[in-house]
């Protein structure tokens, strides 16, 4: 099966007329946490992020909360290796609290599951740098950003999903009267 029938078959994209926190209005949302109720598929997704860096001397593998736990502790249950997880500190910020330890020098993998505007894995990464660590990798799920984002580190994506989104003023499923959907949350 491929990357993007797990997503499918999991239900984790939908289409139809969504709003995005952005504003912007689009064809397709990502119910990204879809495919994490998988464990089949998440440990197949988690493969590909450890294979693609096994070979990359990683010590520990990072994901922000919440998704970011899971695939943290897959990844790095099958590389084999310690994972730690990065809670919000403030609005945007991350740290590392529960005694989660690096070393300084350790590199360290942050995997996540939607990349988007990549504000997270940044602030996870600055989180990581505090502590002396270096981020080494970067894995993600799916990346489905507009534009190319420079993390100073290798990415690695198990899916590309074209991201296709309209302003509101020009939107061409608001001119069909396709009801608008805000997706997420409860
Ligand atoms: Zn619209």
């Amino acid at each position: 099966m491929n990357t993007e029938e797990m997503f499918r078959k999991s239900g984790a994209i939908l289409e139809g007329h969504f709003l995005l926190t952005s504003g912007r209005h689009s064809p397709v949302y990502w119910e990204k946490f879809r495919v994490m109720q998988y464990p089949e598929y998440a440990q197949q997704l988690c493969e590909m992020i450890a294979n693609h860096f096994r070979k990359q001397s990683i010590q520990l593998v990072a994901g922000p909360t919440t998704a970011g736990i899971i695939l943290a502790f897959e990844v790095a249950r099958q590389m084999g290796i310690r994972a730690i997880y990065a809670e919000k500190a403030g609005e945007k910020t991350f740290t590392f609290r529960r005694g989660a330890a690096i070393n300084p020098g350790d590199r360290v993998l942050v995997v996540d599951d939607v990349l988007t505007t990549g504000g997270s894995i940044k602030e996870v990464i600055s989180a990581i740098k505090e502590r002396n660590g270096i981020a080494a990798g970067v894995g993600v799920l799916v990346e489905r950003s507009e534009q190319t984002i420079d993390f100073s580190a290798p990415l690695f994506a198990c899916h590309h999903a074209v991201a296709v989104s309209y302003s509101p003023d020009k939107c061409p499923l608001c001119d069909a009267k396709i009801p608008l959907v805000k997706p997420g949350g409860g």
